[in-house]
């Protein structure tokens, strides 16, 4: 189908009063940013809706950007005609032709007179345009009910706009407009999905992942800046916090209680997080936990853990099956990179029986007997190398050498 023009419609962030101007603004920056790549696309905005006039632009293609930008809620690619009946008739007509209808399809139309000059009202309209459309194709039936196929026909001034398809966008609050917040990004796959989940919520995610060198690989680290990029396609860009934390996790081991190793490495993370909040602005952290996935993840653990920030601590996937993650980190892009097995800090340093009811009196007590653990997260987040990734970025490829020190 060749059409003229895609009508974007605004999510649910248009009953938000006064904020709205905002972001229909925040929005209208991040569609231009997407645009700059369609030169010969043109955006007219309207109330509550934007219109992108695709003068030769590839529809699927522009669609595919468009749809994950936050804020949008839906998309239609439309083909646009004079507002006169007799042409209205003539291209919904050949709207349907080229559907190539192979079955038979219910169907209805629904007219919508804007512009009020127009002779001939919705309803009568409804009648007008389907009418000899029922007539030419015989695989059409009318279905008032939740047709199939709906043929939308809203007519203005400056053109009549004929469209069926409403295509589902990313929805949302628009990029970065509720806020920022620090996501622990780890190489799994539930920390990717929670930061998706926060971004769609309009929230600006600075990631911080955690890395134990030697003891975790470059490649571990490649796949995180990978599922960095990935996130970085919703919004442009995204900040990755790359923290060095094996002298941390290594002076929990030779305590005597290895299976609150965890439950310390956590705490020292949060810390850590909380640290480079206030250094960037933000004012909350999120982490991939769902309750009860592992023990770390169990109401006890996760009650003693949480204690170690003031911060709000965001659990966008508390109380989801894996299964539910795992669709929609496929649907995101994410999932394939998070199934690689390059191994993460914790992967590693998994006691054999990780406590899931952890005493916070014996925690702190760990964590005061060891004097240098303030200093030693202090230089962590002074040690810590920030690249700023975006959907260009090229990860280095795998090279021969394995482990290159430098690097880390
Ligand atoms: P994920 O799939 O996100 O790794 P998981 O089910 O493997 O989650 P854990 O490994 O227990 O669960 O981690 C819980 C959360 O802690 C993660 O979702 C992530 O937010 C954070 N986290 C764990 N390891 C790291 C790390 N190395 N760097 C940054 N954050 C981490
Ligand atoms: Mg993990």
């Amino acid at each position: 189908m060749k059409y003229d023009m895609l009508l974007l419609r605004f999510g649910e962030f248009t009953l938000k009063g006064k904020n709205r101007n905002r972001f229909e603004k925040t929005v209208l920056t991040h569609v231009r940013s997407v645009l700059s790549s369609f030169p010969a696309a043109q955006i007219q905005k309207e109330y509550g809706r934007l219109y992108i006039a695709l003068n030769g632009e590839n529809a699927d293609q522009l669609i595919a950007e468009l749809k994950k930008i936050f804020g949008i809620h839906s998309i239609s690619p439309v083909v646009v005609c004079a507002s006169q009946l007799d042409k209205i008739v003539e291209t919904s007509a050949l709207f349907l032709e080229q559907m190539d209808l192979k079955k038979e399809t219910s169907f209805k139309v629904t007219a919508r007179r804007v512009w009020k000059a127009f002779p001939h009202p919705s309803q009568e309209m409804n009648h007008l345009v389907g009418s000899p459309l029922l007539k030419k194709f015989s695989l059409l039936r009318v279905s008032m009910k939740d047709p199939e196929l709906q043929l939308r026909v809203e007519i203005r001034e400056q053109g009549t706009y004929i469209y069926c398809e409403v295509i589902p966008a990313a929805g949302g609050f628009p990029r970065g407009s509720n806020g920022k917040a620090m996501l622990l990004l780890s190489g799994g796959i539930d920390s990717p999905v929670a930061g998706f989940t926060s971004m769609r919520r309009g929230l600006e995610v600075e990631c911080v992942h955690y890395y134990s060198y030697p003891f975790t690989s470059r490649k571990a680290k490649e796949k995180v800046m990978e599922l960095a990029k990935v996130l970085s396609g919703y919004t442009g860009e995204v900040k990755l916090h790359l923290v060095p934390f094996t002298d941390i996790q290594t002076s929990f081991t030779g305590q005597g209680q290895d299976n609150l190793i965890i439950t310390l490495m956590r705490r020292s993370m949060l810390r850590i997080a909380t640290m480079l909040a206030e250094r960037e602005g933000a004012q909350a952290i999120v982490t991939g936990d769902s309750l009860g996935q592992v023990a770390s993840q169990t109401l006890p653990s996760m009650n003693v853990i949480g204690r170690a920030t003031d911060l709000p601590l965001l659990r966008p996937l508390i109380m989801m099956d894996k299964s539910e993650i795992i669709e929609i980190a496929k649907q995101i892009g994410t999932y394939e990179t998070s199934i690689l097995p390059y191994e993460d800090c914790c992967t590693l340093f998994v006691p054999k029986s990780p406590a899931t009811n952890p005493n916070l009196r014996i925690v702190e007590r760990i964590e005061m007997n060891l004097v240098h653990l303030q200093k030693m997260m202090e230089e962590a987040v002074e040690r810590t190398e920030t690249v700023v990734i975006t959907p260009e970025t090229v990860i280095e490829a795998d090279r021969e050498d394995g482990i290159d020190e430098a690097w880390f």
